[in-house]
Protein backbone atom coordinates (compact mmCIF):
# COMPACT_ATOMS: atom_id res chain seq x y z
CA UNK A 1 0.00 0.00 0.00
CA UNK A 2 2.83 2.25 0.69
CA UNK A 3 4.10 2.68 -3.32
CA UNK A 4 0.19 3.43 -4.10
CA UNK A 5 -0.70 6.71 -4.79
CA UNK A 6 -3.95 7.91 -3.17
CA UNK A 7 -6.61 9.81 -5.62
CA UNK A 8 -9.32 8.95 -3.14
CA UNK A 9 -11.17 12.03 -2.01
CA UNK A 10 -9.63 11.49 1.62
CA UNK A 11 -7.51 10.58 3.00
CA UNK A 12 -5.53 12.07 1.09
CA UNK A 13 -2.27 12.35 -0.05
CA UNK A 14 0.40 14.00 2.81
CA UNK A 15 3.60 15.89 1.90
CA UNK A 16 6.39 14.79 3.41
CA UNK A 17 7.11 18.02 5.13
CA UNK A 18 3.77 17.56 7.27
CA UNK A 19 4.79 13.79 7.82
CA UNK A 20 7.98 15.09 9.41
CA UNK A 21 6.12 17.19 11.28
CA UNK A 22 3.69 14.76 12.74
CA UNK A 23 6.92 12.69 13.79
CA UNK A 24 8.31 14.97 15.95
CA UNK A 25 8.88 14.00 19.75
CA UNK A 26 5.58 14.33 21.57
CA UNK A 27 4.97 17.38 23.76
CA UNK A 28 3.03 17.87 26.92
CA UNK A 29 -0.87 19.01 26.03
CA UNK A 30 -0.53 21.67 28.76
CA UNK A 31 2.71 22.85 28.40
CA UNK A 32 3.56 26.30 26.86
CA UNK A 33 5.33 24.45 24.17
CA UNK A 34 2.36 22.91 22.90
CA UNK A 35 -0.26 26.19 23.24
CA UNK A 36 2.34 27.84 21.11
CA UNK A 37 1.95 25.37 18.33
CA UNK A 38 -1.84 25.41 19.29
CA UNK A 39 -2.23 28.90 18.95
CA UNK A 40 -0.20 29.12 15.67
CA UNK A 41 -2.82 26.35 13.78
CA UNK A 42 -5.90 28.46 15.79
CA UNK A 43 -4.46 31.89 14.12
CA UNK A 44 -3.84 30.69 11.06
CA UNK A 45 -6.43 28.62 10.39
CA UNK A 46 -8.56 31.46 10.96
CA UNK A 47 -7.16 32.67 7.49
CA UNK A 48 -8.36 29.36 5.68
CA UNK A 49 -12.16 29.62 7.27
CA UNK A 50 -11.94 33.29 5.83
CA UNK A 51 -13.62 33.94 9.38
CA UNK A 52 -12.60 35.50 12.82
CA UNK A 53 -15.18 33.18 14.64
CA UNK A 54 -14.06 30.71 16.87
CA UNK A 55 -11.94 27.77 16.24
CA UNK A 56 -12.52 24.64 17.36
CA UNK A 57 -10.11 21.67 17.15
CA UNK A 58 -11.43 17.71 17.74
CA UNK A 59 -9.60 15.04 17.73
CA UNK A 60 -12.15 13.00 15.52
CA UNK A 61 -12.95 12.47 11.87
CA UNK A 62 -14.92 14.88 10.30
CA UNK A 63 -18.77 13.36 11.24
CA UNK A 64 -17.30 14.11 15.09
CA UNK A 65 -17.25 17.60 13.86
CA UNK A 66 -20.09 17.64 12.50
CA UNK A 67 -21.99 16.07 15.78
CA UNK A 68 -20.88 18.92 17.73
CA UNK A 69 -22.53 21.31 15.39
CA UNK A 70 -26.10 18.98 15.63
CA UNK A 71 -25.54 18.66 19.71
CA UNK A 72 -24.58 22.46 20.03
CA UNK A 73 -26.64 24.28 17.70
CA UNK A 74 -30.31 22.30 18.74
CA UNK A 75 -32.11 20.80 21.19
CA UNK A 76 -34.63 18.07 21.15
CA UNK A 77 -37.48 18.85 19.15
CA UNK A 78 -36.02 21.51 17.66
CA UNK A 79 -36.96 21.37 13.51
CA UNK A 80 -33.86 21.90 11.24
CA UNK A 81 -33.91 21.66 7.43
CA UNK A 82 -31.07 19.82 5.74
CA UNK A 83 -30.31 19.73 2.53
CA UNK A 84 -29.97 15.85 0.88
CA UNK A 85 -27.78 15.69 -2.43
CA UNK A 86 -26.15 12.76 -1.67
CA UNK A 87 -24.19 10.24 0.94
CA UNK A 88 -22.98 13.39 3.31
CA UNK A 89 -25.99 15.63 3.02
CA UNK A 90 -27.84 11.99 4.31
CA UNK A 91 -25.18 12.24 7.33
CA UNK A 92 -26.79 15.89 8.29
CA UNK A 93 -30.10 14.11 8.63
CA UNK A 94 -29.12 10.89 9.98
CA UNK A 95 -27.24 12.94 12.92
CA UNK A 96 -30.61 14.61 13.32
CA UNK A 97 -32.47 11.62 13.79
CA UNK A 98 -29.93 10.39 16.20
CA UNK A 99 -30.50 13.95 18.71
CA UNK A 100 -34.09 14.04 18.03
CA UNK A 101 -34.41 16.89 15.56
CA UNK A 102 -37.58 17.01 13.18
CA UNK A 103 -36.40 17.20 10.02
CA UNK A 104 -37.66 19.11 6.67
CA UNK A 105 -35.75 17.75 4.00
CA UNK A 106 -34.66 19.22 0.60
CA UNK A 107 -33.96 16.23 -1.16
CA UNK A 108 -32.19 16.44 -4.40
CA UNK A 109 -31.10 13.89 -7.58
CA UNK A 110 -27.75 13.08 -6.85
CA UNK A 111 -25.38 14.85 -9.24
CA UNK A 112 -26.91 17.83 -8.90
CA UNK A 113 -26.47 21.09 -6.83
CA UNK A 114 -29.52 22.68 -4.62
CA UNK A 115 -31.44 25.47 -5.95
CA UNK A 116 -31.13 27.68 -3.61
CA UNK A 117 -34.65 29.46 -3.66
CA UNK A 118 -36.09 26.06 -2.26
CA UNK A 119 -34.12 26.92 1.33
CA UNK A 120 -36.20 30.20 0.66
CA UNK A 121 -38.99 29.12 0.83
CA UNK A 122 -39.01 26.36 3.15
CA UNK A 123 -37.65 28.60 5.84
CA UNK A 124 -40.75 30.73 5.06
CA UNK A 125 -43.35 28.18 5.58
CA UNK A 126 -41.58 27.06 8.33
CA UNK A 127 -40.12 29.96 10.57
CA UNK A 128 -39.32 27.70 13.48
CA UNK A 129 -36.85 25.64 12.21
CA UNK A 130 -33.51 26.61 13.99
CA UNK A 131 -30.84 25.90 11.64
CA UNK A 132 -29.89 24.81 7.97
CA UNK A 133 -27.42 21.87 7.72
CA UNK A 134 -25.73 22.11 3.92
CA UNK A 135 -22.82 20.50 2.44
CA UNK A 136 -20.19 22.62 0.64
CA UNK A 137 -18.70 19.67 -1.49
CA UNK A 138 -20.82 16.46 -1.83
CA UNK A 139 -18.10 14.39 -2.10
CA UNK A 140 -20.12 11.43 -2.82
CA UNK A 141 -21.35 12.91 -6.34
CA UNK A 142 -18.21 15.55 -6.85
CA UNK A 143 -21.11 18.42 -6.59
CA UNK A 144 -20.45 21.87 -5.11
CA UNK A 145 -23.30 23.32 -3.65
CA UNK A 146 -23.89 27.57 -4.32
CA UNK A 147 -23.12 28.24 -0.62
CA UNK A 148 -23.04 31.99 -1.06
CA UNK A 149 -26.71 31.66 -2.31
CA UNK A 150 -27.39 29.26 0.04
CA UNK A 151 -26.09 31.95 2.17
CA UNK A 152 -28.37 34.45 1.07
CA UNK A 153 -31.55 32.61 1.40
CA UNK A 154 -30.84 32.05 5.21
CA UNK A 155 -30.03 35.66 5.64
CA UNK A 156 -32.70 37.72 7.56
CA UNK A 157 -33.98 35.00 9.37
CA UNK A 158 -33.30 33.14 12.55
CA UNK A 159 -32.08 30.07 11.39
CA UNK A 160 -28.15 29.49 11.43
CA UNK A 161 -26.62 27.74 8.35
CA UNK A 162 -24.00 25.14 9.22
CA UNK A 163 -21.73 23.54 5.88
CA UNK A 164 -20.14 20.95 6.00
CA UNK A 165 -16.80 21.63 4.26
CA UNK A 166 -15.18 18.38 5.19
CA UNK A 167 -14.22 17.82 1.54
CA UNK A 168 -14.51 21.08 0.65
CA UNK A 169 -12.26 23.25 2.96
CA UNK A 170 -9.51 24.86 1.17
CA UNK A 171 -10.51 23.26 -2.59
CA UNK A 172 -13.47 25.22 -3.23
CA UNK A 173 -14.22 29.11 -2.68
CA UNK A 174 -15.56 30.10 0.67
CA UNK A 175 -15.95 33.06 2.13
CA UNK A 176 -17.28 31.94 5.73
CA UNK A 177 -18.22 35.87 7.66
CA UNK A 178 -18.50 37.65 4.12
CA UNK A 179 -21.36 35.11 3.05
CA UNK A 180 -22.80 35.18 6.27
CA UNK A 181 -22.06 30.87 7.63
CA UNK A 182 -22.85 30.33 10.96
CA UNK A 183 -20.74 27.20 11.45
CA UNK A 184 -18.19 25.47 8.89
CA UNK A 185 -16.62 21.50 9.69
CA UNK A 186 -13.82 20.65 8.38
CA UNK A 187 -11.05 17.43 8.71
CA UNK A 188 -7.64 17.18 8.45
CA UNK A 189 -7.46 14.66 6.10
CA UNK A 190 -8.98 16.25 2.72
CA UNK A 191 -8.09 19.05 1.03
CA UNK A 192 -5.76 20.24 4.72
CA UNK A 193 -2.94 17.68 3.56
CA UNK A 194 -2.98 15.44 6.46
CA UNK A 195 -3.79 12.38 7.76
CA UNK A 196 -7.19 11.64 9.47
CA UNK A 197 -7.40 12.33 12.94
CA UNK A 198 -8.73 16.15 13.14
CA UNK A 199 -12.10 17.56 12.94
CA UNK A 200 -12.27 21.42 12.91
CA UNK A 201 -15.38 24.39 13.42
CA UNK A 202 -15.43 27.26 12.70
CA UNK A 203 -18.37 28.90 14.64
CA UNK A 204 -19.79 32.74 14.09
CA UNK A 205 -21.02 35.13 17.16
CA UNK A 206 -24.95 34.02 15.77
CA UNK A 207 -23.66 30.71 16.16
CA UNK A 208 -21.94 31.32 19.47
CA UNK A 209 -25.00 32.66 21.28
CA UNK A 210 -26.97 29.40 20.10
CA UNK A 211 -24.80 27.15 21.53
CA UNK A 212 -24.32 29.71 25.01
CA UNK A 213 -28.03 29.55 25.32
CA UNK A 214 -28.96 25.92 24.15
CA UNK A 215 -30.53 23.42 26.81
CA UNK A 216 -29.04 20.32 25.56
CA UNK A 217 -26.17 18.71 27.46
CA UNK A 218 -23.39 16.74 25.99
CA UNK A 219 -19.95 16.04 27.37
CA UNK A 220 -17.20 15.78 24.48
CA UNK A 221 -18.58 18.12 21.82
CA UNK A 222 -19.18 20.37 24.48
CA UNK A 223 -18.36 23.99 22.60
CA UNK A 224 -18.94 25.56 26.11
CA UNK A 225 -16.12 23.90 27.72
CA UNK A 226 -13.83 24.11 24.31
CA UNK A 227 -14.90 27.62 24.19
CA UNK A 228 -13.58 28.34 27.61
CA UNK A 229 -10.46 26.12 27.15
CA UNK A 230 -9.52 27.74 24.31
CA UNK A 231 -8.86 31.54 26.16
CA UNK A 232 -6.21 29.36 27.70
CA UNK A 233 -4.85 27.87 24.47
CA UNK A 234 -6.09 24.35 25.16
CA UNK A 235 -8.77 21.81 24.48
CA UNK A 236 -10.74 20.39 27.40
CA UNK A 237 -8.89 16.43 26.70
CA UNK A 238 -6.26 15.61 25.28
CA UNK A 239 -5.57 16.22 21.88
CA UNK A 240 -3.93 14.31 18.68
CA UNK A 241 -0.54 16.27 19.93
CA UNK A 242 1.39 15.00 16.94
CA UNK A 243 -1.42 15.77 14.47
CA UNK A 244 -1.70 19.20 15.65
CA UNK A 245 2.07 19.41 14.40
CA UNK A 246 0.81 18.23 11.04
CA UNK A 247 -2.14 20.67 10.69
CA UNK A 248 0.10 23.69 12.08
CA UNK A 249 2.79 22.49 8.70
CA UNK A 250 -0.37 22.21 6.38
CA UNK A 251 -1.74 25.38 7.33
CA UNK A 252 1.48 27.22 7.46
CA UNK A 253 1.91 25.55 3.81
CA UNK A 254 -1.59 26.72 2.15
CA UNK A 255 -0.80 30.35 3.72
CA UNK A 256 2.31 30.17 1.94
CA UNK A 257 1.08 29.42 -1.61
CA UNK A 258 -1.97 31.40 -0.62
CA UNK A 259 -5.58 30.62 -0.02
CA UNK A 260 -6.75 32.23 -3.27
CA UNK A 261 -4.19 30.63 -5.02
CA UNK A 262 -4.74 27.35 -3.45
CA UNK A 263 -8.41 27.34 -4.98
CA UNK A 264 -6.98 28.67 -8.22
CA UNK A 265 -4.87 25.78 -8.43
CA UNK A 266 -7.86 23.59 -7.65
CA UNK A 267 -9.98 25.21 -10.02
CA UNK A 268 -6.85 24.80 -12.61
CA UNK A 269 -6.89 20.79 -11.64
CA UNK A 270 -10.37 20.41 -11.83
CA UNK A 271 -10.56 22.30 -15.56
CA UNK A 272 -7.46 19.45 -16.78
CA UNK A 273 -9.69 16.64 -15.13
CA UNK A 274 -12.71 17.81 -16.98
CA UNK A 275 -11.12 18.44 -20.31
CA UNK A 276 -9.04 15.28 -20.29
CA UNK A 277 -12.49 12.98 -19.29
CA UNK A 278 -14.23 14.57 -21.63
CA UNK A 279 -11.61 13.99 -24.51
CA UNK A 280 -11.79 10.35 -23.16
CA UNK A 281 -15.23 10.41 -24.02
CA UNK A 282 -16.18 9.80 -20.64
CA UNK A 283 -19.50 11.70 -19.38
CA UNK A 284 -18.77 13.74 -16.32
CA UNK A 285 -21.58 12.63 -13.32
CA UNK A 286 -22.27 16.15 -11.51
CA UNK A 287 -24.11 19.51 -13.45
CA UNK A 288 -22.48 21.35 -10.89
CA UNK A 289 -18.79 19.82 -11.01
CA UNK A 290 -16.62 20.61 -7.66
CA UNK A 291 -13.03 21.59 -8.06
CA UNK A 292 -11.86 18.95 -5.42
CA UNK A 293 -12.22 16.03 -7.37
CA UNK A 294 -14.23 14.89 -10.52
CA UNK A 295 -16.75 11.66 -11.03
CA UNK A 296 -17.48 10.14 -14.12
CA UNK A 297 -20.17 7.47 -15.38
CA UNK A 298 -18.62 4.58 -16.35
CA UNK A 299 -19.39 3.50 -20.00
CA UNK A 300 -22.00 1.23 -20.79
CA UNK A 301 -19.98 -1.83 -20.74
CA UNK A 302 -16.86 -1.62 -18.84
CA UNK A 303 -16.44 -3.00 -15.26
CA UNK A 304 -15.68 -0.32 -12.76
CA UNK A 305 -14.68 -3.04 -10.37
CA UNK A 306 -11.99 -4.11 -12.62
CA UNK A 307 -10.72 -0.43 -13.60
CA UNK A 308 -10.16 0.36 -10.08
CA UNK A 309 -8.19 -3.05 -9.24
CA UNK A 310 -6.14 -2.71 -12.06
CA UNK A 311 -5.26 0.64 -11.60
CA UNK A 312 -4.59 -0.09 -8.24
CA UNK A 313 -2.28 -3.48 -8.28
CA UNK A 314 -0.78 -2.60 -11.80
CA UNK A 315 -1.06 1.82 -12.26
CA UNK A 316 -0.58 1.81 -8.00
CA UNK A 317 -2.83 4.03 -7.97
CA UNK A 318 -5.80 4.21 -5.90
CA UNK A 319 -9.13 6.16 -7.35
CA UNK A 320 -12.70 5.83 -5.41
CA UNK A 321 -15.70 4.55 -7.26
CA UNK A 322 -19.48 5.62 -6.35
CA UNK A 323 -21.25 4.84 -2.99
CA UNK A 324 -24.57 3.75 -2.19
CA UNK A 325 -26.64 3.29 -5.35
CA UNK A 326 -23.62 4.91 -7.57
CA UNK A 327 -21.36 2.04 -6.88
CA UNK A 328 -19.98 0.46 -10.01
CA UNK A 329 -21.65 3.66 -12.08
CA UNK A 330 -19.37 6.14 -11.48
CA UNK A 331 -15.16 6.68 -11.29
CA UNK A 332 -14.70 9.56 -8.79
CA UNK A 333 -11.15 10.63 -8.66
CA UNK A 334 -9.52 13.64 -6.15
CA UNK A 335 -7.41 16.19 -6.91
CA UNK A 336 -7.64 17.81 -3.35
CA UNK A 337 -4.93 19.14 -1.14
CA UNK A 338 -1.42 17.95 -1.99
CA UNK A 339 -1.74 17.42 -6.00
CA UNK A 340 0.20 19.05 -9.16
CA UNK A 341 -0.65 18.98 -12.28
CA UNK A 342 1.85 16.07 -13.42
CA UNK A 343 0.45 14.00 -10.79
CA UNK A 344 -2.86 14.48 -12.56
CA UNK A 345 -2.07 13.84 -15.69
CA UNK A 346 -0.20 10.77 -14.89
CA UNK A 347 -3.67 9.83 -12.96
CA UNK A 348 -5.48 10.75 -16.05
CA UNK A 349 -2.79 9.12 -18.72
CA UNK A 350 -3.32 5.58 -16.29
CA UNK A 351 -7.42 5.76 -16.36
CA UNK A 352 -7.43 6.26 -20.46
CA UNK A 353 -5.11 3.33 -21.11
CA UNK A 354 -6.68 1.21 -18.55
CA UNK A 355 -10.17 2.31 -20.21
CA UNK A 356 -8.58 1.44 -23.76
CA UNK A 357 -7.29 -2.03 -22.49
CA UNK A 358 -11.11 -3.07 -21.06
N1 LIG B 1 -18.65 15.12 4.88
C1 LIG B 1 -18.04 14.99 3.70
C2 LIG B 1 -18.41 15.93 2.60
C3 LIG B 1 -17.10 13.99 3.52
O1 LIG B 1 -16.48 13.85 2.34
C4 LIG B 1 -16.79 13.12 4.58
C5 LIG B 1 -15.75 12.03 4.43
N2 LIG B 1 -15.72 11.39 3.23
C6 LIG B 1 -17.46 13.31 5.78
C7 LIG B 1 -18.38 14.31 5.90
C8 LIG B 1 -17.24 12.40 6.93
O2 LIG B 1 -15.98 12.52 7.40
P1 LIG B 1 -15.26 11.35 8.21
O3 LIG B 1 -15.25 10.13 7.37
O4 LIG B 1 -13.93 11.96 8.44
O5 LIG B 1 -16.03 11.17 9.47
Amino acid sequence: MKDKRLFTPGPTEVPKEVLKAISGKVMHHRKKEFSGIFENVIKNSASVFRSQGEIFLFSSSGTGAMEASVVNLTSPGDKALVIIAGKFGQRWAQLCSAFDVETEIIDCPWGEAVDPQKIKDSLQANPDIKAVFTTLLETSTAVVHPIKEIAEAVRGTNALLAVDAVSGLSCEELETDQWGVDVVVAASHKALMNPPGLGLLCVSDKAKRAYENNARKSYYWDLKKASASLKNLQTPYTPAVNMVYGLDKAIEMILAEGVENVWQRHRDLAGVAREALQDMGLELFSTSPSNGLTAVKVPEGKDCKKILTNLEENARMVFAGGQSHLKGKIIRIAHMGWCAEKDLRRALDALKKELEKQ
